[in-house]
């Protein structure tokens, strides 16, 4: 697993001695020795991890931080401060610039190559989340923000059965976030899958092992994407390397520092928070792939599928399958006598009444224009007649009323019923007979529920 690192330092010693390590371990490294000449590379070549020294004349790293973290092309790069050892100040004003992680100087072998293991496999989750989003904006299914970020505060379960501890680490927390304290790690467990944004395990648990929750969390797959930070002994490096390999997202000495202990969980939250936008966004574009944007019923592609699949498996000795072919009659009449737009609310309208008057396994779909489709799973002719009158007579008997239209409409619909018959039947047979079936219900006054004779 290698990466693009970004080595900025205006000490150029210190620049050559971590370009050399990381060099052998394989990784790509760029350099740059003061603060605008960084910002400049950053933006120009994009890089998965930047190691940014806090002391430079001019821009010092903390300049150099906010602003990577002010730009939305490079927000989302992970930035490692590298501060003086017993930087306490350092690191928190880092964190406040909005930093991901911190080395001291002088850095330590061990620890610069776990915690960039760590962010370089977090920089791939997001790099996979940041791609699939601008695809679906380029296909035009996302469009703005999709989803905006919620607000700063998270709910955060606390493992730790360290009463005295875990009373301090809620307390301060308290302020900004909702704190669970759960001195049993399965009851930890559960509290972070029903309603956990973050996890803070305290590894030096006297009756669980911190690691052993921390492993159960991460191969959970309900919560696999929610943070773990791990309060962990100094001394204790085996376990903080097996911590940060398994997927602990950050690590806490002890004893516990409140003020870092906030502002690592502010962090960690951001992160997520960035995390589930842009997962949200996906989600949404793939509904609105699969939605009717102007009825928020399914579109005719979904419909399609949906139908094929059902029509092949009856055809296949499967459950029969049925489907209505639903028409508004003189629909264009509505459209010429009150406009476009009152067009468009009767047919928001009736898609809410068409929902809410098939069963609940039926697909309710628009089909185009003012033409809908149900699809009826398991269910014959007969049943189907049934769920269609039942419609027709709810659409006819109560008026539509539309905005700044003085008077309710009436509204009445055509509707053509077909059942799938025979090993040889097709989705698109199934819809034509339907679609015939329409047009004789047309043919005969409209109002009417025509079953195919086929
Ligand atoms: P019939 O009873 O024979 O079905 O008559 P009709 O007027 O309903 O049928 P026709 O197919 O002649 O006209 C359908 C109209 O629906 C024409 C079209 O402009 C209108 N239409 C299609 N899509 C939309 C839409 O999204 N919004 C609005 N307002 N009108 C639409
Ligand atoms: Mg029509
Ligand atoms: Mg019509």
């Amino acid at each position: 697993m290698t990466a693009r690192i970004l080595v900025v330092d205006d000490i150029e010693p210190n620049v050559r001695v971590l370009e050399a390590k990381l060099t052998a371990e394989y990784y790509d490294v760029s350099v740059a020795f003061d603060g605008p000449s960084a910002l400049l590379k950053a933006a120009a070549i994009s890089p998965d991890i930047i190691l940014l020294d806090v002391m430079m004349p001019g821009m010092d790293g903390f300049d150099v931080c906010r602003r990577l973290k002010a730009d939305p092309a490079t927000r989302h790069i992970p930035v490692v401060l590298v501060t003086a050892l017993d930087g306490r100040r350092d690191r928190l004003t880092g964190l406040d610039a909005g930093a991901d992680d911190f080395l001291t100087k002088p850095i330590d072998d061990v620890a610069l190559f776990s915690r960039v293991k760590s962010l370089t496999r977090m920089k791939i989750v997001i790099d996979e989340l940041r791609q699939r989003e601008a695809s679906g904006r380029r296909m035009g299914v996302i469009e703005g923000a999709a989803s905006k970020m919620s607000g700063i505060g998270g709910r955060i379960i606390i493992a730790d059965d360290n009463e005295a501890q875990a009373e301090r680490i809620a307390t301060e927390l308290a302020d900004e976030h909702r704190a669970f304290v759960e001195a049993d790690p399965d009851r930890a467990h559960t509290a972070t899958r029903s309603h956990g944004d973050l996890l803070i395990i305290n590894s030096a648990s006297k009756g669980f092992d911190g690691l052993r929750l921390a492993a159960h969390v991460r191969s959970d797959e309900a919560t696999r994407n929610i943070p773990i930070l791990a309060i962990l002994d100094p001394s204790e490096r085996g376990r903080m390397i097996k911590a940060l390999d398994m997927g602990v997202n950050d690590i806490l000495p002890r004893p516990v520092d409140v003020e870092e202990l906030g502002a690592r969980v502010r962090t960690l939250l951001r992160q997520k928070r960035y995390c589930d936008f842009l997962r949200n966004n996906l989600d949404q574009s793939l509904e609105l792939a699969v939605t009717d944007p102007l009825t928020g019923l399914h579109n005719r592609r979904y419909m399609s599928g949906q139908l094929a699949a059902l029509v092949r498996r009856a055809a296949h000795g499967g459950e029969v399958v049925s489907a209505l072919l639903v028409d508004i009659d003189h629909f264009k009449r509505i459209n010429d006598t009150f406009g476009h737009a009152v067009g468009d609310e009767v047919l928001r309208e009736f898609s809410v009444r068409l929902a809410s008057n098939v069963r609940a396994i039926d697909l309710a779909c628009r089909y185009g224009g003012e033409e809908f489709v149900v699809i009826m799973p398991d269910t014959d002719m007969a049943g189907a007649r049934r769920v269609a009158e039942r419609l027709r007579n709810h659409i006819a008997d109560s008026l539509f009323k539309v905005t700044g239209v003085e008077d309710m409409l009436a509204v009445t619909i055509s509707v053509g019923v077909a059942s799938t018959h025979g090993p040889d039947d097709t989705a698109a047979d199934l819809l034509k007979r339907a679609d015939d079936a329409v047009y004789e219900a047309k043919a005969s006054g409209r109002n009417l529920v025509i079953s195919s004779a086929a």
